[in-house]
Formats: C-alpha cells, sequence, structure tokens
C-alpha cells in the first residue's frame, strides 16, 4: 500500500522523537511491503522563524491533502514574548481545525513492566490502569473569542447541540468496542454549556442501550482518576477539561513521554502525536522518549491506514524493548539500563517482528 504521511517536526524534542518514528515505519515498511511518502511541514516556532507565521495556509494545505499527519511537539521558550495570535501553539489549534479533526482520543493505560514508575500506590495500580480519554477537540473555550480590555480579559466557552453530538457518538462507539462504560465529565452544576453537554449525552444514550452512561463532574473527577482509576473504561468530555485530565492521566501511568494520541473528524485523515510538548528542557540532548510518537505511528496504522498487524508489530516491539529493561531516563528506575532517544529507536526496530 502508499501511503502519504505529512510530517511536522516542530520545534525542542520534536525533531529527535519523529526521527525515530520514521525510522520504525520506515522499518515495517520493509517488512511488509507498504510505501510511505513523506512530506516535510513546517509549523509551530519553526514555521515562526522561516515564515512569520506558526502555520501558514500553504503548509496547512500539504497536512489537509495528506493521508494522515504525523507530528512531534511544538513551541519554545524563544517564542513566549510573540503576540497571542502568532504563537507556535496557534499554529496547532490551526491545524486541528484545519483538519477538522474534533475528537481526539488518549489511552491512558499502565504498561506493566512500568507499574514502578506510577506516582500511585502498587494497591491502587494493581487493580488495573486502562481507560481511553475522548475529548472534543474543536470547540469550547480555546476557540471562543479572547480579548483583554483595560484590567479585564475575556474568553468564551460555547457548545452547539451538534458539536456535543457528533463527539458524544465517537464516545458511545469507543465505549461499545471496549467494556461498554461510558463516563461523561461536565460542569453542570455551573456551566450552561454543561448542562446542554449532559442533556445531549442522555439523548444519544437511549441508541445506545448496550452502553452503560454516567455522568460525573470534572473535578471530581479529577479526584476519581487518582483515587480509583479502575472505574473508567472510555470518558468522553470538552476541550479544555479532556486538556487537563488527560495529563493528569498519563501522569498516573507513569510518564508523559509513553502516550500517544490521535485525532480525527470525518474522514480517515488523522493527526497523530504525542501528548506531551516540546520539553526544551530536554531538546538537543538526546535523551527524550521517543515511544509517545513510536506509539502515535503506530495509532496512524491502525486507525488511519487499515494495517492493525503493523500497528501491532510495532507495539509488541516497544513491549519487548521494555522487557528486556531498557529504559530513557524518564522511566528509569533500579535496575534499567539507561539508553538515549537514538538508542531507544535503534533497540525497538531490532525488536521489530513480521506478525
Ligand atoms: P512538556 O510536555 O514539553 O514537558 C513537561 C516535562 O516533561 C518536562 O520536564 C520535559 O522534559 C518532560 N518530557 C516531555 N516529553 C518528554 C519525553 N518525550 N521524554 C522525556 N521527558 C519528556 O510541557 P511544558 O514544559 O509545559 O511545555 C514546553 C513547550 O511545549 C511549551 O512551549 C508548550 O506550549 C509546548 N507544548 C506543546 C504541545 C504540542 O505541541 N502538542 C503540547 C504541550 C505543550
Amino acid at each position: 500500500m502508499v501511503k502519504n504521511i505529512a510530517v511536522i517536526r516542530g520545534d525542542g524534542i520534536g525533531p529527535e522523537i519523529v526521527n525515530e518514528a520514521l525510522r520504525v515505519l520506515g522499518k515495517v515498511a520493509e517488512l511488509y511491503g507498504h510505501t510511505f511518502k513523506y512530506t516535510d511541514v513546517d509549523m509551530g516556532g519553526c514555521a515562526i522563524d522561516k515564515y512569520g507565521d506558526p502555520l501558514p495556509e500553504h503548509e496547512l494545505q500539504k497536512c489537509v491533502n495528506s493521508d494522515s499527519v504525523l507530528l512531534g511537539a511544538v513551541g519554545g521558550n524563544k517564542w513566549n514574548d510573540v503576540p497571542g495570535t502568532l504563537r507556535p501553539e496557534k499554529g496547532l489549534l490551526r491545524l486541528r481545525a484545519g483538519m477538522g479533526v474534533y475528537s481526539n482520543n488518549r489511552p491512558a493505560k499502565i504498561w506493566p513492566q512500568l507499574a514502578d514508575a506510577s506516582p500511585l500506590k502498587k494497591s491502587i495500580v494493581d487493580q488495573g490502569i486502562d481507560f481511553i480519554i475522548v475529548r472534543e477537540l474543536i470547540g469550547g473555550i480555546y476557540f471562543g473569542e479572547h480579548k483583554t480590555e483595560g484590567d479585564v480579559a475575556t474568553d468564551v466557552l460555547t457548545y452547539s447541540e451538534s458539536e456535543i453530538e457528533r463527539i458524544g457518538m465517537i464516545g458511545f462507539e469507543t465505549a461499545r468496542k471496549r467494556n461498554k462504560k461510558l463516563c461523561s465529565v461536565e460542569k453542570s452544576n455551573v456551566l450552561d454549556s454543561s448542562r446542554l453537554w449532559k442533556k445531549v449525552m442522555h439523548r444519544l444514550a437511549e441508541e445506545y442501550p448496550d452502553v452503560e452512561l454516567s455522568d460525573m463532574l470534572v473535578d471530581n473527577c479529577a479526584m476519581q482518576i487518582v483515587k480509583n482509576p479502575a472505574q473508567f473504561d472510555v470518558i468522553v468530555t470538552e476541550n479544555m477539561f479532556g486538556d487537563i485530565l488527560s495529563d493528569e492521566a498519563s501522569m498516573i501511568t507513569g510518564s508523559i513521554g509513553m502516550i500517544p494520541s490521535s485525532s480525527l473528524g470525518a474522514t480517515t485523515c488523522g493527526l497523530y502525536e504525542p501528548i506531551h510538548g516540546s520539553a526544551p528542557d530536554i531538546a538537543g540532548k538526546d535523551v527524550a522518549n521517543p515511544i509517545g510518537t513510536i506509539l502515535s505511528a503506530a495509532m496512524m496504522l491502525r486507525f488511519s491506514f487499515d494495517m492493525p498487524k503493523e500497528a501491532e508489530t510495532i507495539e509488541n516491539a516497544v513491549s519487548a524493548y521494555l522487557d528486556a529493561g531498557y529504559r530513557t531516563a524518564d522511566i528509569m528506575s533500579e535496575g534499567g539500563k539507561l539508553v538515549g532517544c537514538r538508542q531507544c529507536g535503534e533497540l525497538i526496530i531490532e525488536n521489530l517482528r513480521k506478525g
């Protein structure tokens, strides 16, 4: 199969981690007889430096016209003082909106080999952590009007029924393929947008009688994720709540460097990226963990290219790498064998076996 992949290396550790993911994809292509063609896209700080714009329209079009996009991360201290509309993260928001990817899927799963890396008590970890956060990605407060007038700043949070419905359906469909438990998270005791959210979720529930729907306020959910994460199967929530909860969920699984994500809309052209940022503190030092990006590439194969065997080949290689005791610094624990970003990629490639 021939697939065109738009590649955004971005800033900070972005280029290092994306390189390892591309090397893994290259080996998978060789094993299974596929051709992956890559188109480089400038986005983030590097695009500001080159074009004065974090995502010029011609670069966005390369993504829209691809079969899928693989992204490292964008941002960094160098661009902290640029005006809000020109910040590197604006490129990311524009990319998500331009691609129409309204559903972000972030798994929170603990690798048994990394149980020690979780900050939670062993008794909680032993109950199992394996849930997915389905986050609405192109609506809500991040996309509402932002303004500052004198000493008053305003950010507007808006959701329409149709926006809630389409993400709700992804939540129900995701739960249907798993343990059939969907927890809708909102703040309906305070926010109108959340009351609408809850109403739409309950209306949708009638179409999914096989899925058990529960409601939870976001502040309670933040507590429950650390108190009893085993209770969750699929969480569906709006943009900002999902942003915060998914970072919390990533930490209980060990390292932010391990977690992939997929963002999809109405087509199979998706956006795949690790959930972490550009980690300027460790950029260029060959210490970043590339696994979140490598697993994002695996998600791309599974969800956008319908290549489940190839995806599993990558996941198995990561598991074998962890079994052998190799660890990048972020997940290092007693007895682990310390490796850098490049060597991590190399060892995972050595473990790739055609399934
Ligand atoms: P971050 O995720 O970049 O880093 C947080 C901490 O985790 C740092 O100590 C970092 O060293 C560590 N870390 C992150 N990824 C790692 C990896 N793969 N391996 C090992 N350690 C890793 O978050 P931050 O420091 O708040 O943000 C840095 C920059 O990234 C900011 O400019 C921010 O706006 C941007 N950002 C970008 C994205 C994105 O591109 N999707 C997401 C979040 C933050």
